[in-house]
């Protein structure tokens, strides 16, 4: 991880958030190259997802909804994580993670007296300063809450949302009203979510501020074991998609005495990162649990009435939900590669799915000189039409291979003497860094059909 982190900070993808203030804990900035992952991520997610497919629509919600939304969700009741603080160095832990680390035994979901008897029973210590002296641990909710500007003495507090799924509950009905939507179909929605995180950790892994990308997938109660293979193929292919290796992503079936209050069935796929085995993606059959609670909670009817029979009731949901950080996270470990080149060197490349790599191609004048610059010049710009291209004339050619290997380029365009003769460059490619010529006016078909 130490490596991943240091490429990503080196060469503009991942910055430690407010650096200049001395940093702010667990908060990042995706720089000029992170961004555009970023942005390639959730541009084909919403392209597969949505607008490949007739039975899918797609909004977008506030970040702050309805105070009342999170009491029915359940999420002002049940929203929590156990924390014991060491009263030696005031370290704060979460109590279950406290105890999986230190016995090996599962602990998520035990109440308060259970976890403070384990940990004191077993004489677990500190991670951070080896010392036994914790307080008894307590659940604090997760939610982050603001202020509303106060009318009056009603409770001003307003939540951040913990999860993007609660605005398309709330935008079930319109959507019926207004898009002629037919059963089974899906609402997506890409967007900020905000956990207040008692361990946040292991780079973006786990944020206190994160992206998700989900789906209400809307269905008739008996449908849900089909569609909820259905989707767990869709994620495994997803997965594949934005290029992470097979072997290292795997399914693990929550036990049913663990599941969340509102789901029946919940896998998660799970990627070998380098600290370890963790939830990349989860898939939740959420059954009718939420758009009942907001039937209750707001008085609303929020029925389906079938076209044909006139029948009505209240839809089941599957839900698939992706995080953004974690799918660019296990982007970057899948694709970090090292490689002792003949010369003894190590050569760091990012073998990015060319899909994904924030920068396509690399147009390089050998000399900033001689007219190769003017040449190259108008390379970019017939290139940059299409691609998203990168204008490099700094430093040795070795030295700007070096670098867009490390950026994941799949392909550098040199611009040389020869060039000036025979009207070709020359193209590297990333991975076997095999040279070839190429006619510049053939460069963009040559290029087309390999990217
Ligand atoms: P975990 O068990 O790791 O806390 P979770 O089961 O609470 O995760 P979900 O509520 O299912 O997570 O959230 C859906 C997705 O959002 C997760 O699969 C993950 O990709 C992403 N996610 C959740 N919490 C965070 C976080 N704190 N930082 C970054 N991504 C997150």
């Amino acid at each position: 991880m130490d490596k991943i982190i240091s490429l990503c900070k080196r060469r503009g993808f991942v910055y430690p958030g407010s650096e200049i203030y001395g940093g702010f804990a667990n908060s990042y900035t995706y720089g000029p190259y992170g961004a555009e992952l970023k942005k390639n991520i959730k541009d084909l997610w919403w392209k597969i997802f949505v607008q490949s497919r007739r039975d899918m629509v797609g909004i977008d919600g506030g970040i702050m909804l309805h105070p009342r939304t999170w009491v029915a969700s359940g999420h002002v009741e049940g929203f929590n994580d156990a924390m014991v603080d060491c009263k030696n160095c005031k370290a704060r832990h979460r109590a279950d993670h406290l105890i999986e680390g230190a016995l090996n035994i599962e602990a998520e979901g035990l109440n308060e007296a259970d976890l403070t008897k384990l940990i004191e029973e077993n004489d677990v210590k500190c991670p951070k300063c080896g010392k036994k002296d914790f307080t008894a641990a307590r659940y604090f909710n997760l939610m982050f809450t603001t202020q509303l500007s106060k009318t009056g003495d009603e409770d001003s507090t307003v939540y951040l949302r913990p999860e993007t799924a609660q605005a398309i509950f709330l935008t079930y009905k319109n959507i019926v009203d207004s898009m002629r939507v037919k059963l089974p179909f899906g609402v997506a929605q890409i967007g900020k979510a905000f956990r207040n995180e008692i361990t946040p950790g292991n780079f973006v892994f786990r944020l206190l501020e994160f992206e998700q990308m989900e789906i209400e997938y809307f269905i008739r109660e008996e449908q849900w074991k089909g569609v909820f293979d259905d989707w767990l193929k869709s994620m495994h292919e997803w997965c594949e998609l934005i290029g992470l290796h097979s072997e290292k992503c795997h399914e693990y079936e929550h036990p049913k005495e663990k599941l969340s209050h509102y789901s029946r069935r919940t896998v998660d796929i799970v990627y070998d990162f380098p600290f370890g085995r963790s939830e990349l993606y989860g898939l939740a059959y959420r059954t009718d649990f939420d758009l009942r609670q907001h039937a209750e909670h707001s008085g609303k009817t929020l029925n389906y009435q079938d076209p044909i029979t006139n029948e009505r009731f209240v839809p089941h949901v599957v839900e698939p939900t992706f995080g953004v950080e974690r799918s660019l996270l296990a982007i970057l470990c899948d694709a970090y590669t090292e490689e002792i080149l003949p010369d003894g060197d190590t050569r760091i490349v990012m073998k990015f799915a060319h899909h994904m790599a924030p920068v396509k191609i690399a147009v390089m004048p050998l000399m900033k000189k001689d007219g190769l610059d003017m040449i190259a010049e108008k390379i970019f710009d017939d290139l940059i039409i299409d691609y998203a291209v990168e204008y490099d004339d700094g430093g040795s050619i070795g030295k700007r291979y070096r670098r867009q290997d490390e950026i994941g380029t799949p392909y550098c365009v040199t611009v040389d003497y020869e060039t000036k003769d025979d009207q070709a460059v020359t193209v590297r490619d990333r991975d076997s860094m095999e040279q070839v010529r190429v006619k510049i006016e053939e460069l963009g078909e040559w290029l087309g059909q390999r990217l």
